[in-house]
């Protein structure tokens, strides 16, 4: 954990950035619940918890920093709603999602498994894939159990 704010420090300082006290917090908030997907007033209530004087704009502007410097992805399930997902380390391309239909459960597969539907498009369209996003609509294990 410390390691990672550690070097999360370093990629705001090469764009000039600080760790202010009010960042730090946030992107501890978002360390803290890798697994979750959560959206700006999801992290900002997490965040007052720690740092109650803190504004919902200010962690909004901290959220679209770390997007801007590809810290975090923005991503949408199709409920309108914007969630913060953190990249992982070394990761070249976004893992993909599980969404469950039936409980709305987000899971997540960190291996990538596109490689030859990438070198399929590369190749036939001509086109250099930078990263995608991938995500399956469908019932999740647990449900499944329940249905049987
Ligand atoms: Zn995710
Ligand atoms: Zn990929
Ligand atoms: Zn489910």
């Amino acid at each position: 954990m410390e390691s990672r704010i550690e070097r999360i420090k370093e990629q705001l300082h090469s764009a000039s950035y600080k760790l202010t006290p009010q960042r730090e917090v946030t992107v501890r908030v978002l360390l803290e619940n890798e697994e979750d997907h959560l959206s700006a007033e999801d992290v900002y209530l997490l965040v007052k918890e720690k740092y109650p004087e803190i504004g919902l704009a200010t962690v909004y502007r901290t959220l679209e920093l770390l997007t801007e410097l590809k810290i975090v992805d923005k991503i949408n399930f199709g409920d309108g709603v914007s969630r913060y997902d953190l990249r992982r380390e070394g990761a070249t391309h976004f893992h993909h999602h599980l969404v469950c239909i039936e409980c709305g459960s987000v899971d997540e597969i960190q291996e990538d498994l596109l490689e030859d539907v990438e070198k399929i498009v590369e190749r036939d369209f001509n086109f250099k894939i930078k990263d995608h996003r991938l995500t399956f609509h469908g019932i999740c294990h647990r449900c499944h159990k329940e249905e049987s």
